[in-house]
């Protein structure tokens, strides 16, 4: 790490090959990555201590048969959603309603009886804005995007909170059922809460829906997460592991923690309200990518290797992810587009290669998070068959996924360097909306076996 070597002060050019190297995943790093990725798998699937929590979720894939009307929730990403969503029987999904509500932080980092007073408030909203009659039963999917315990597909036990949420006394205890219970007090009775799932396990249920080879499921959004399709016999924590079968299993994968960090990611976690878990995330994910870019740049500036000239300042919350596509997305001779983003938060007089550096630093930490993403696919991907015999369908959700400059390219390249053509087996798709079309999948998945 550059900070106790001597390094030329004002020298962007060695700043940066020492920034490379901190951030630089070889071939070889790769491969111990999955290495280890499987050793925590087996250790998580077998309940010994592990960074991968590998949470059953008492549910197979969709067979694209099922069907009926269901209402869906989403709770976890940047916005809480309600959904109506029609499964037709062949293999299409539609979604007839859908209404998005803003978690006010006071609620996020209150108590859990507030927050699920709020969630039912909104389903109030939702039923009376969209005139849905509340005469008959209706069954409710919940995407609930943290790890959780569950015994069978309609409890869930919050195991710890991720991504900003704090709300007291929901931790041990098990979110259907304070669901439940805020539903009756607003007296919607009716609606029931039929299936509880992550949003990794909704992404690959909406995907094998429409498509059979569909066995993982990944989300690159605010967090980051994936599931895939487990044979039962190898869930030894299970009481039912004897059973043949598959099940889905959510690896809670953003905390893995066997990747080296960097003093950012160090110092970048410490300031974090949950320090120490999901170190994979923080490397990868749209909520901590910004922020280490930041945390660069603000040495960059401190060392005078960058701006020298003005008072620039980038204040911790400032530079977002989404400001990393922005300057990544810059392909004009110039760089005028960053100039423009410069100008607009009060850095003007920027010379090209002042441009040229906040494009490298974002490039050097989003290519990190691409390898990083890429190994963790791989590592399961062989875990499910070892020789890529068969192909692999691989459902992705997020908008870092979908909106990140060449983050989707470098997956597949990493992807090709790892496995060369055996590659082409795994094939990376865009899933639409798993949260919010899967979970309804999933509670008609959880239907059908009900019958
Ligand atoms: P979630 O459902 O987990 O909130 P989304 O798929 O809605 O995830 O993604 C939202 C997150 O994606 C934001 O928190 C932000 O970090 C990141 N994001 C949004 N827009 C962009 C963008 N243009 N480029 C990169 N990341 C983005
Ligand atoms: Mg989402």
């Amino acid at each position: 790490m550059h900070r106790g070597k001597k390094r030329t002060p004002n020298d962007p050019c060695s700043f940066l090959s020492e920034l490379e190297k901190s951030f630089e995943l070889t071939r070889e790093h790769l491969e111990e990555i999955i290495l280890e990725f499987h050793h925590e798998m087996k250790r998580g699937l077998s309940g010994k201590e592990s960074s991968l929590k590998m949470l059953p979720a008492f549910i197979d894939r969709a067979c694209g048969k099922e069907e009926g009307k269901f209402m869906a929730l989403d709770l976890g990403g940047t916005n809480f959603r309600v959904l109506q969503v029609d499964l037709s029987g062949d293999g299409k999904a539609r979604k007839e309603h859908e209404e998005k509500y803003v978690i006010p932080k006071a609620i996020m980092h209150g108590t859990g009886v507030k927050l699920f007073d709020f969630i039912a408030q909104s389903i109030k909203q939702f039923i009376i804005y969209n005139n849905i009659g509340l005469e008959n039963k209706i069954n409710l999917g919940f995407t609930f995007s943290f790890p959780m315990k569950q015994s069978n597909i309609s409890t869930g036990i919050l195991i710890n909170w991720t991504k900003g949420f704090t709300a007291k006394g929901v931790i041990g205890a098990d979110v259907a059922k304070l669901l439940t219970t805020a539903l009756k007090k607003h007296r919607l009775g009716n609606i029931e809460v039929a299936a509880l799932a992550n949003d990794t396990v909704g992404t690959l249920a909406a995907k094998s829906y429409e498509d059979h080879d569909c066995d993982m499921g990944i989300i690159f959004g605010t967090g980051t997460n994936a599931c895939y399709r487990e044979k039962i016999s190898n869930i030894k924590k299970l009481k039912s592991s004897s059973e043949k079968g598959y099940m889905l299993i959510n690896t809670e994968w953003g905390n893995f923690n066997k990747i080296r960090m960097t003093k950012y990611d160090v110092i970048l976690d410490e300031a974090t309200n949950n320090p120490g878990e999901q170190r994979m995330e923080k490397m990868i994910s749209g909520m901590y990518l910004g922020e280490i870019a930041r945390l660069i740049l603000e040495e960059m500036i401190e060392d005078k290797c960058l701006f020298a000239k003005g008072k620039a300042k980038f204040s911790k919350g400032d530079f977002k992810t989404e400001h990393m596509s922005l300057i990544e997305s810059d392909d004009s001779d110039k760089l005028l587009k960053i100039a423009e983003y410069l100008e607009g938060i009060g850095i003007s007089d920027t010379s090209f290669e002042e441009r040229e550096i906040l494009k490298r630093v974002c490039g050097i930490v989003s290519k990190r998070a691409a390898r990083i993403s890429a190994a963790a696919i791989s590592a399961i991907v062989t875990w499910m068959d070892p020789h890529l015999e068969h192909k692999h369908t691989i459902a992705i959700d997020g908008m870092l996924y979908e909106k990140y400059p060449h983050f989707r390219q470098l997956v597949a390249a990493t992807l090709k360097e790892i496995h060369k053509d055996a590659s082409e087996k795994i094939n990376l798709t865009r899933a639409k909306d798993g949260s919010g079309i899967g979970v309804a999948v999933v509670a008609a998945v959880a239907a059908l076996y009900r019958q």
